[in-house]
């Protein structure tokens, strides 16, 4: 049984250089995807929405990113992936580059759905409350990096892995939080968390990202219902995986085996669980990864999820286009 609640949606990366001329892709794009080369004839994969590679970041933040705030506004949780091969725009998608958000007062067209979604939650809310002066919101973030099945916390100095702790709810023991009052103060924290998580990939001396990226916005508003004030609650999960690159594709040995091993196995894990909420199964293997842990309680339920998949356009990505595609294809 499928639910309306949990969407996925493709992004179509453009060749890195737009004029060069004979580049060859393997996609055909219409409301669909059709995977069409030696191996793969006329492969075709339906999705919620397919976003060619023009598609703007604010295309893109406009059908994933608003209608998953305007739940969060309303008391429901949220959850967007991106899901993809190392280089094929996860990043560009969540966040973008940070020259793209360091101004906070006006963001540049290649701000991803972060720095989009941040803004527009604290615009809305600041709206709300000009119109009705009772009312009133905190908001709080977190930001975690799930590095070889442990969590590591992305807003201070502390190497140490976390413990999550699945009790009436999720709780990432030690984790700090910080209250945010402003969008600029809540985008200091975003980018503070992700200079931690650079500065890390280039102590191991890393190009490509190795951990699931996890930041986390939760929110209480408190309004006059009548006579009786109601309060309600919401979280956000913006997630940045790890790169979904097979290992026997990328001449890993000793540690980083270990480390594509068990990458593989936490986006394994996703999968399943996603699938399972999608048919409403009895049990959910919310304990099989650290990241499913963490998001025990923003899928299923009332809460809305998107996964994004990204791909490469390029002919010479074919085999791993095919495996991201196959994941959407599960998780729909
Ligand atoms: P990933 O996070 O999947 O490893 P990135 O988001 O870092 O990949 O993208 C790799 C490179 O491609 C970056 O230089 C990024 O700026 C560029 N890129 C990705 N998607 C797009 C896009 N839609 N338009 C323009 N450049 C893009």
């Amino acid at each position: 049984m499928v639910t309306e609640n949990i969407r996925v949606v493709a992004r179509i990366r453009p060749f890195s250089d737009q004029n060069k001329t004979n580049q060859d892709s393997c996609l055909q794009i219409h409301s669909n995807i059709i995977v069409n080369n030696d191996k793969n004839k006329n492969k075709s994969y339906t999705m919620d929405s397919v976003f060619d590679t023009d598609a703007t970041q604010e295309e893109i933040f406009n059908t994933v990113g608003a209608p998953i705030v305007v739940g969060f506004l309303e008391g429901k949780n949220g959850t967007i992936f991106a899901y993809g091969q190392t280089g094929s725009g996860k990043s560009y998608t969540m966040h973008g580059p940070l020259s793209a958000f360091n101004s906070f007062d006006a963001l540049n067209v290649e701000a991803g759905i972060i720095p989009q979604t941040i803004c527009e939650i604290f615009s809305a809310l600041n709206e709300k409350k000009k119109n009705d002066p009772q009312f009133e919101f905190s908001i709080k973030c977190s930001f975690y990096q799930i590095y070889n099945e442990k969590c590591y916390d992305l807003l201070q100095d502390n190497n140490n892995p976390l413990k999550i702790f699945i009790c009436s709810e999720v709780y990432v023991k030690d984790a700090k939080e910080v209250e945010v009052k402003t969008f600029p103060e809540c985008m200091e924290s975003f980018i503070d968390g992700l200079k931690r998580r650079r500065t890390a990939e280039t102590s191991m001396n890393r190009e490509s990202s190795r951990s699931h990226a996890f930041f986390k916005i939760s929110l209480e508003t408190t309004e006059l219902d009548g006579n009786t004030t109601r309060v309600r609650s919401s979280c956000l999960n913006l997630v940045d995986l790890a790169g979904s690159e097979r290992q026997s594709q990328t001449n890993n040995t000793g540690a980083q085996l270990k480390e594509s091993g068990q990458i593989n196995n936490s986006l394994l894990t996703l999968s399943r669980v996603i699938s399972q909420v999608l048919k409403r199964k009895p049990h959910i293997s919310y304990f099989d990864s650290e990241l499913t842990k963490l998001l025990r309680d923003s899928l299923g339920g009332n809460s809305k999820t998107t996964v994004i998949v990204n791909v490469h356009q390029d002919a010479k990505f074919i085999d791993e286009t095919v495996k991201t595609l196959d994941f959407a294809k599960r998780v729909k």
